[in-house]
This record gives structure tokens, sequence and C-alpha cells, in this order.
């Protein structure tokens, strides 16, 4: 009875297998370390007191992996692995499809052979391309998908809706998150991305700590409260809880079901800046720039199909999530290379 968790030593993945462990579930970790660190287990260890099997493994290859198939006793997959920075997607559009969608596929085969049932996928609100409205709700039109990135979540997802189909005992969670923020409230593990942040709340965290000068704001003229844009943004630990909210609900047997996972309020880049600033005490320098290529002016999920169906919702608000990524932030100036 062990819960596969693919990708679990990154951001999200790290926070997920700290909560499954604090609920007593028994996990093994797959992940090739391409973007993470080995140090994450030891903190997780200093959290939990327990230590996660890991497996250092590239899901994309099918002989990696098959031997934890063997070994475990495997019951549920988590599926986070996969590449995630929209701008290198771009650059290496093959990259990412080979690593996303053929990890998947890898997944799926070995899943299918070995009789494991249950798989909760890490999707995300980009597969709903540009909204036509906010909120977004799951049976709104997908498709659009701005960058390669994007199109390898909804292939993902396509291969998903095509497994479940061939497959009458197959249940699978489907999650699209909105944009997670924030860390375990302990500082040990959080947002470790390398080289300069795409996303604003490292950029953010990293201009209050002095790594950064200012932070650039992407545009003020979007259709929004103060111009600048609006996102969904939710903590971690929510994200995390919403996992093990989706594997109660695979439990039921529900076969193929997607959720969105977002707070159902939207937050501007200046709201997201002030909240910063009142949580930590340190005044943010910005920087009004153009627009950011691929940007769109609102984005926040309808929550209330994941509230009525898995009992879930977030619990955290914005400056709860601003003062954890900054604990995080300070006590980690440079992530987990100390
Ligand atoms: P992350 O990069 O911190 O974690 C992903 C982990 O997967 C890393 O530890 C990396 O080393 C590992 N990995 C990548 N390719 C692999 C492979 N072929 N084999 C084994 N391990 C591999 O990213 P995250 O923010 O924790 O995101 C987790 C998942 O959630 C990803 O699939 C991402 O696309 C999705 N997602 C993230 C966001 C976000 O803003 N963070 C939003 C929506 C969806
Ligand atoms: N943003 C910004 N400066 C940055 C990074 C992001 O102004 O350095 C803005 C971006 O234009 C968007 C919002 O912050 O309106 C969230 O961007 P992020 O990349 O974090 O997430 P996205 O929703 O684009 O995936």
């Amino acid at each position: 009875m062990s819960i596969l968790v693919t990708g679990g030593t990154g951001y999200i993945g790290s926070h997920t297998v700290v909560e499954l462990l604090n609920k007593g579930y028994d996990v093994v970790i797959v992940d090739n370390l391409c973007n993470s660190k080995l140090e994450v287990l030891n903190r997780i260890f200093k959290i939990t007191g327990k230590t996660p099997r890991f497996y250092k493994v590239d899901v994309r290859y099918e002989e990696e992996l098959r031997p934890i198939f063997e070994k475990e006793k495997i019951t549920d997959i988590i599926h986070f692995a996969g590449l995630k920075s929209v701008g290198e997607s771009v650059k290496f559009p093959e990259l990412y499809e080979e690593n996303n969608v053929g990890s998947s596929k890898v997944l799926l085969k070995l899943m299918s052979e070995f009789k494991v049932h249950n798989l909760v996928f890490s999707s995300s609100a980009t597969v709903y391309g540009v909204p036509k409205h906010v909120p977004l709700m799951e049976d709104d039109p997908v498709g659009g998908c701005t960058n390669p990135y994007g199109q390898t979540k909804l292939d993902i997802e396509y291969l998903l809706k095509d497994y479940a189909k061939e497959h009458k005992d197959a249940n699978i969670a489907i999650l699209r998150y909105f944009n997670p923020i924030g860390a375990h409230q302990s500082g040990l593990i959080g947002e470790d991305p390398q080289g300069i942040p795409n996303n604003l709340m490292p950029y953010i965290t990293q201009v209050a700590v002095g790594k950064r000068e200012f932070l650039n704001v992407w545009g003020n003229d979007y259709h929004t409260i103060d111009g600048t844009g609006v996102r969904d943004y939710i903590h971690v630990l929510d994200l995390a809880d919403g996992h093990l909210a989706a594997l109660r609900k695979l439990a039921e047997k529900p076969g193929l079901v997607i959720y969105n996972l977002g707070t159902g309020r939207g937050t501007s880049v200046l709201e997201l800046v002030a909240a910063f600033e009142k949580a930590s005490g340190v005044k943010i320098k910005y920087v009004i720039g153009p627009r950011r290529s691929g940007d769109v002016d609102e984005n926040y999920a309808d929550v209330t199909k994941a509230k009525r169906e898995m009992n879930w919702e977030s619990k955290y608000n914005i400056e709860d999530a601003c003062r954890d990524s900054w604990r995080w932030q300070k006590n980690n100036p440079n992530g987990y290379d100390e």
C-alpha cells in the first residue's frame, strides 16, 4: 500500500510528500533531480521525522522505472514529474514533449501492466488558453495554449482520457493548478528556482532578500483593478492538501475526474506586492515595464466543483502565503544550496 510520487523532491511534490507522511501514507519518490536537490529529503525528515523511500529515476526511461514497480507495492500514483518553464519550452519544444508527454506514456504503460488503478496528475490552468471569461470552470473549452509547455499538459490530459476509456478500472484525477505560492511554515522547504525566476512570487522574495535590485511589473495597462495582471495565487499547502482530497476521491472509484485547484479569488501584481510588504515588513522596489508576451488580463478559478465533490477548499490567504514564502527565502537565501 504505497503512494508513488514522481517529481516528489520538487516544489509542490515535497510539500505534498510532507502532508502524505504526516497522514501516515507510505511514500515512494522517484525523481531524476533535474530541477530539485537531494537535500529536500533531509528537510522532509526534519519536518516529519520520516524519510520517504527515494529512487533517482528518469520517468522517461521504462528500464529505470520498471524495477520500482516490481519492488514496491504501489496502489496510487501522484505524477508531478515534468519540466515547467514556459520560456524554456519555447526554446526547446521537443525536449518538453519528450520529457513531459514521454514520461507520462511510460508511467501509463507500467500502470496498466502492474494493475495500478489510481493516478493523480498535475495539470495547469494554462490548458484553458486565453480565457473567454473568468472564473474558469472545468468544462470550459481547453486548447489554444500559448506555449509548448501548456500544450504538453493538454496532450497529457488527452492521453489520460484515452487511457481511462480503454481501462474501465482506472481512476484518474486531473488537477488544474492555478498559481502556487508560499512554503511550509517550518521555513525548511519551499520553491527553489534555478537562475532568474520567471514567476512573480520568487522574484519578489529575491528582491526582498537583496538578490535582485527591483521587480519588473510586466504591464499596467490590462483591464484589471489597477492595470496589472490578475491571477489566482494558491498556497502550496492548500494545493498539497488538494492531492490528499483527490486520493480520497479516487478511492470512491469515480473514473476520470477533473478539478481546478485555486482559491477562486483574483489578485493583481501590485496587490501581491502590497500583501508581501505587509507580511514581511520589507519594501519592494518595482519598475513598470512592457507587457510580457503571452500574458492575459485575468485568470482565476471557479472552485465550486472541488468543494462539492471532494469537500476541498483553500484555507490560507495571500498574506499567509507571503509570510511563508518570505520565511523560506529569508532562512534559505540560496535555496537548498547553503
Ligand atoms: P518542480 O520543477 O519543482 O518539480 C518537478 C520535479 O520533477 C523536479 O524535482 C524534477 O527534478 C522532476 N522531474 C522532471 N522531469 C523528470 C523526469 N523525466 N523524471 C523524473 N523526474 C523528473 O515543479 P513544481 O512547481 O513542483 O511542479 C510540479 C508539477 O506541477 C509539474 O508537472 C508542473 O508542470 C505542474 N504545475 C506547476 C505549476 C507551478 O506554477 N509551479 C503550475 C501548474 C502546474
Ligand atoms: N509578473 C510580473 N513580473 C515578474 C513575473 C511575473 O509582473 O517578474 C506578472 C505576470 O505578468 C503575471 C503575474 O505576474 O501577470 C503572474 O505571473 P507568473 O509568471 O508568476 O504566473 P503565470 O500566471 O504567468 O503562469
